[in-house]
């Protein structure tokens, strides 16, 4: 029967901090599961805790999710039948449900506090937390009487059966077991007449028509409580699929330690959204067969079911993470490409437009052919303005070792120089020169001397650029100039 129940799922984080690596994969792992399967893609934002969660963490939660461009069929600012979709707005709803549970009973008003609950644990020889002891299950109404003339406000527990087990058939792990004498009465409305976590996700996953709860394995010890309250309710449960741990180089769970682990500290690093998606999606995940970790959205789309989700826990690998990144870079367009660029050169203070030399008419002409000239260097965003800041900027990275290794003798100024005169006598002084002539005057400046041309090249290109490494040496000539070309060969030449 819920086979055939249109797949709705969701990803319901609560609004505490970023968006981190780990609710960006199950977030990622709902959203392409609803694009494979025709369904819907929920967002809703848990902010019952209201000591935690905050507006600037829901807007920044927002702001990820619309950066990695998984988009919601309903949730904030996408509205939906089902909302509200903020948890904070929906107590009346909790408060429906859990007058329900008190009316059979399978809801009791504890009068405990948390200091009484971990005193009464010390005493027994337990851990402080190790649990509640279900002190208030069988209160009379006069023991209750005493309580409320106390003033004591109840929280409010759901009875857990006696006997038999709590399981379910996990779509990750296969089955799952809990002994319900090894579970306790949990809180499900607490004190302050706020429902828990565990009780709000329980009845807005069943109104909110929820086939799927698919999330981060720390829920494992959640869902028991949850079966137990879809029981007591009398709804039909969801699946539930609980997705590996993500764990850092060293084998514990990701964290700061680590390196970035939110969502925006990666975008600030140059890792373009839909290779964070290829990634995240690595993470537990693989199509299963061998070859290309590289996927477009599409792929993924079409490629991904919950079945190749692995159980074992994820490592979270930094440089697979760039490798891949360079390899979705690398197949930017060019109008990609020059639209990530002008910022990064903008945010430097270059003139993506710079009057030297202009070989195209429309204004973004420069940058453009200095693009061309990458080629499949195309391959980080972050150091980029390092490697073309030459074509915007006199004042370039200078790559030190190759200074010294190839400028650092009087033979290679005296080429360079003798290059520099060659540029001024032998180029027309009032039009830009072409490539072929500056290539025609370096290779005549080379034979003047009896020497091959790379003797002059090296040290040029070192001159011109900073870097041992460039596009080809004539066609930086050609966009950077003569006077540019000139006056960087007579720096090089003259420096001690
Ligand atoms: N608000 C919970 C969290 O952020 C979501 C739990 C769930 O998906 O059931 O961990």
């Amino acid at each position: 029967m819920s086979d055939q129940k249109e797949i709705r799922v969701r990803f319901a984080p609560s609004p505490t901090g970023f968006l981190h690596v780990g609710g960006a994969r199950t977030a990622l792992f709902n959203w392409l599961y609803a694009r494979k399967t025709g369904g819907k893609f929920i967002l809703r934002i848990e902010d019952t805790d209201q000591e935690r969660s905050t507006d600037e963490a829901t807007a920044a939660i927002l702001r990820g999710m619309e950066w990695l461009g998984l988009d919601w069929d309903e949730g904030p600012n996408a509205g939906g039948d089902c909302g509200p979709y903020f948890q904070s707005e929906r107590l009346d709803i909790y408060r429906d449900a859990a007058d329900k549970l008190r009316d059979t009973g399978a809801l009791y008003p504890c009068y405990c506090t948390s200091d009484e609950i971990q005193a009464r644990n010390v005493a027994k020889g337990e851990e402080a937390f190790a649990g509640y002891d279900n002190h208030c299950r069988e209160l009379t109404a006069e023991q209750i009487a005493t309580f409320e003339g106390e003033g004591r406000k109840p929280s409010w527990r759901l009875r857990t059966p006696d006997e038999g087990s709590t399981f379910w058939y996990d779509i990750i792990y296969d089955k799952r077991e809990f002994p319900n004498d090894a579970l306790t009465d949990r809180v499900a409305i607490k004190q302050d007449g706020f429902p828990t976590y565990n009780f709000a996700v329980v009845v807005d996953d069943h109104l909110m028509g929820i086939s799927h709860c698919l999330r981060g394995d720390d829920h494992v010890s959640n869902t028991p409580f949850q079966i137990l309250a879809y029981q007591a309710l009398g709804w039909d449960i969801p699946k539930f699929g609980h997705m590996p741990m993500i764990l850092g180089a060293d084998r514990k769970r990701l964290s700061k330690r680590h390196g970035a682990t939110s969502v925006e500290e990666f975008s600030k690093m140059g890792i373009l959204p839909d290779a964070m998606v290829n990634y995240l999606a690595l993470l537990g995940w693989s199509p299963g067969g061998s070859g290309d970790d590289v996927f477009a959205r599409t792929e993924l789309i079409k490629k991904f079911s919950l079945k190749k989700v692995n159980s074992a826990p994820a490592g979270f690998d930094y440089d697979k993470l760039n490798h891949i990144n360079a390899q979705h870079l690398k197949r930017l367009e060019p109008k990609q490409r020059l639209a990530l660029t002008l910022p990064l050169l903008q945010e430097q203070g270059w003139d993506v437009d710079p009057e030297w030399r202009v070989p195209a008419s429309n204004t973004q002409g420069y940058t453009k052919l200095v693009l061309k000239t990458l080629g499949g260097r195309f391959s980080s965003l972050l150091r980029l303005p390092e490697q073309i800041g030459f074509f915007f900027t006199d004042d370039y990275a200078l790559d030190e070792a190759a200074v010294a290794e190839h400028l650092g003798n009087d033979a290679a100024r005296d080429r360079l120089g003798r290059l520099a005169d060659a540029c001024e006598r032998d180029l027309p002084a009032d039009e830009p020169a072409t490539k072929e002539a500056f290539e025609d005057v370096m290779r005549a400046t080379a034979d003047a001397s009896a020497l091959e041309a790379g003797d002059i090249i090296h040290p040029a290109r070192v001159a011109l650029t900073g870097q041992t490494r460039s596009a080809g040496i004539f066609e930086v000539m050609w966009l950077i100039g003569t006077p540019r070309v000139v006056a960087r060969l007579r720096r090089a030449a003259g420096a001690e």
